[in-house]
């Protein structure tokens, strides 16, 4: 499924099997997630991509044709791949171990093809093993919201117990199961009187839920937002105690209203986040393994892709919506 030009519908296009370089996999893939940032590459917010494009960082595929430099894969092996897929290694961003941050990137269905496809190709390095339980359709978000989510979550002081989380869809749901797992409270903000948002967040073991105009009944010790609405930097940092740590995880968000410098004060900080380092895919992999992780999905074919953008756009998905390949 194509993106010709930004604005428009996908085009469904019957393409060549792309060939692997030296340093790539081929990969049959077999569910790709779609992601918010889908939506901001074909409405155009993101301004740079690559077009023609095949969109999708959320793939889940089977390795059918290995490059020739590359080491530590087989075929049939089941890998993920995720939104950055190269970095340079020489900026001073990749030498001082913020590859996330790198002046160079390239990123997976947006300045590279990606996973809305039959096949892909991928360089290695950027891929991440996953066990055979991971082959399903669900580990498609994974690979964006699970990303996303857990990097932002390793953001936060691990002594936080309490943990406030704002706007509760694909990445909240994930995190929530692993925060929960690891010992920690959940409080769950929702959008001002949307119920079922309330009773999913506590289905996935938050211990509280309410809409984002209410107060905790505690102060948190840190704040994750996923919404992209900017006024909940201000409502965050005031529900957190003293040090807590308000984290923007990896959304873009609407203009930020002026607050009191009271409300930042005594070590209080902001911060957002920005995609993600392999070390971050390594190390959330491995703690998954050990926390089984349920992801509610919605599955579609993969030429349905256009009507499944529609109903995440107008917010009619609950958790994530995947598309399957057979
Ligand atoms: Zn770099
Ligand atoms: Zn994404």
């Amino acid at each position: 499924m194509v993106l010709e030009k930004q604005q428009q519908h996908l085009v469904h296009k019957i393409l060549p099997v792309p060939a692997p370089d030296a340093s790539q996999l081929l990969i049959k893939v077999m569910a790709c997630g779609i992601c918010r940032t889908d939506l901001h590459i074909i409405d155009g917010d993101l301004t740079s991509p690559k077009l023609p494009l095949i969109p999708g960082h959320e793939i889940v595929g089977k390795v059918t044709g290995i490059g020739k430099h590359v080491t530590g894969y087989a075929l049939n092996d089941i890998v993920g791949i995720p939104w950055v897929g190269h970095t340079c290694g020489k900026c001073k961003f990749c030498k001082a171990g913020k590859e996330n941050l790198c002046d160079n990137a390239l990123f997976t269905g947006y300045t590279i093809d990606g996973g809305f496809a039959e096949y892909t190709v991928a360089d290695a390095r950027f891929c991440f093993p996953l066990s055979l339980e991971q082959s399903k359709p669900g580990a498609a978000p994974l690979l964006c919201a699970g990303l996303i989510g857990y990097r932002s979550y390793r953001m936060i002081n691990k002594d936080a117990r309490n943990i406030g989380i704002y706007g509760f869809g694909a990445a909240a749901h994930i995190l929530t199961q692993i925060a929960v797992a690891q010992g920690k409270s959940i409080y769950a903000f929702t959008r001002e009187g949307d119920k079922a948002s309330q009773a999913f967040a506590l289905k996935m073991g938050a211990c509280w839920a309410a809409g984002s105009d209410a107060v905790a009944p505690l102060k948190l010790d840190a704040a994750i937002i996923f919404a992209a609405a900017g006024e909940l930097i201000p409502k965050a940092l005031r529900d957190v105690d003293k040090a807590g740590e308000v984290i923007c995880g990896g959304i873009h968000m609407s203009p930020i209203p002026s607050f009191s410098y009271d409300i930042l004060w005594q070590e209080r900080c902001v911060r957002s986040v920005a995609n993600l380092t392999r070390d971050d895919g390594l190390s959330f992999f491995k703690t998954i393994d050990k926390i089984p992780v349920h992801t509610e999905t919605e599955i579609f074919e993969l030429r349905q892709a256009n009507h499944a953008i529609e109903k995440l756009r107008s917010g009619r998905i609950n958790g994530a919506a995947v598309l399957v390949m057979d």
